[in-house]
């Protein structure tokens, strides 16, 4: 690990730490953190504190009422955006039952689960985000809106890109903070952006996700911007998608290079391709967990629709980009970065796994006339997945049950609302 006890308790008197907050990941991918003095960190580091866990998810057992945070000291950071004299420092916390067990539906337990799976076989599992969003003025009550005057299109500069400023600060605080960042760019539609990371073992990458969506939408605030990952705010211009870019390693060998032809990748890696799309319907639900993920994923918007793979079609779900060696890798394009990433990464590593074990060849676009596509709606990725034990085996019974439930109660809110677009395509008319 990065840090020792000592370290710790050392780092937080020298830097004048006096706040510690304990974040944790709920089953949405939603962060949520609770904050104590730095004078409380004996017990932070303890594992004595806890959080009522009723409040959080809808129903929990008798000995998940309250829950347990325990620290991972590998993911101390400070936060850059607090005050420099009495700083502000947090820890991403496992969660643990009262009677000292692992709390099993906590999504970072899962991930962890998986990729000690995979582990044991002798995978270590990398994973590589580009994670989209858009920049939006707030109105004059500081409420978010859906609008941006900026102009700009993809990879333009300054002064048509009016995001430059808080981009450059978002990714010198992510740098502050642990979070790698490859590059960065406007994307394309106007007021939407990118920022992508250096590619790191999945387990590390998930929790820089969620240091990404906090540290990318504390920034924009400073900058009077609203920053939204929702998966396509503007009906006319394309959506935000999280692509990840994955690879295996074995034996300090990345097995999708293709030793023998310089430029390929390897059988591994195809099969692994495979996997993923054999079961992305399956897996909807969890890359693309709301009702407005399914109106990102449409034809002419940029976004797949298609389970097939290609190295250029935009319509396709995997890209094999072309490969150098031991940076040789597989894109998913069907994530959006309003899923939780622990889970993403979980159902993916299942995927590909099933693939390389099954040899499941990826069918390349323009094979066939008319190949599978992702579900259309929330509604029946619902149903693909209430109906998939495959899923249930990786992300466990408990799990799904409650996930489920709560997404069947987003669907029927969705589906009783009578929507602006019904009003002016019959209140007339009719
Ligand atoms: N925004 C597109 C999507 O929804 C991706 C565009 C791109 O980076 N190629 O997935
Ligand atoms: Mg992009
Ligand atoms: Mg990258
Ligand atoms: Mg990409």
């Amino acid at each position: 690990g990065n840090y020792s006890r000592k370290e710790i308790l050392q780092l937080v008197e020298e830097e004048d730490v006096e706040f510690i907050r304990l974040q944790f990941t709920d089953m949405f991918g939603v962060i949520k953190n609770i904050a104590v003095t730095s004078r409380e960190l004996p017990r932070v580091l303890d594992n004595r504190c806890r959080v009522d866990w009723t409040l959080i998810t809808g129903e929990c057992m008798e000995n998940e009422a309250e829950m347990f945070l325990y620290p991972d000291l590998d993911t101390f950071a400070i936060l850059p955006w607090r005050p420099q004299q009495g700083k502000v420092a947090r820890f991403l916390c496992d969660l643990y039952c009262a009677d000292g067990t692992p709390y099993k539906n906590s999504s970072r337990y899962i991930l962890k689960q998986n990729l000690e799976k995979a582990g044991e076989e002798g995978y270590t599992f990398f994973a590589d985000p580009e994670c989209e969003f858009f920049l939006f003025h707030t109105d004059d009550n500081g409420i978010p809106t859906t609008v941006s005057h900026e102009q700009a299109g993809y990879l333009d500069v300054s002064p048509l890109d009016l995001g430059e400023n808080a981009r450059r600060d978002m990714v010198l605080t992510l740098e502050d903070m642990g979070v790698e960042v490859e590059s960065s760019h406007h994307e394309k539609a106007p007021a939407q952006h990118e920022i992508d990371f250096r590619y790191g073992e999945a387990g590390r990458i998930a929790d820089c996700v969620m240091t990404f969506k906090m540290a990318v939408r504390t920034v924009a605030r400073r900058h009077g911007l609203h920053a939204t990952f929702m998966p396509k705010p503007r009906s006319e211009f394309n959506g935000s998608g999280m692509h990840l870019k994955f690879s295996l390693v074995k034996d300090g060998q990345n097995i999708f290079e293709c030793k023998e032809t310089p430029g390929k990748i390897s059988d591994a890696a195809f099969y692994f391709a495979g996997g993923l799309l054999a079961h992305s319907r399956e897996m909807a639900l969890i890359t693309n967990p709301l009702v407005n993920s399914y109106k990102r994923l449409v034809p002419g918007y940029g976004a797949p629709t298609e389970l097939t793979w290609t190295d250029s079609d935009q319509k396709s779900l995997v890209r094999i980009p072309f490969f150098r060696g031991q940076e040789s890798m597989v894109e998913l394009r069907s994530p959006d970065a309003a899923a939780n990433p622990y889970l993403v990464l979980a159902v993916c590593l299942a995927a590909g796994m099933d693939g390389i074990r099954k040899r499941l060849v990826p069918l390349k676009a323009g094979e066939t006339e008319n190949p599978d596509c992702l579900p259309e709606t929330l509604k029946e990725a619902i149903d693909i997945f209430e109906n998939s034990s495959w899923i249930r085996e990786i992300l466990g019974e408990d799990f799904c049950r409650i996930y489920v439930e709560s997404k069947k109660k987003e669907w029927l809110r969705y589906t009783r609302q009578v929507t602006d677009w019904e009003v002016e395509e019959y209140l007339y008319r009719l």
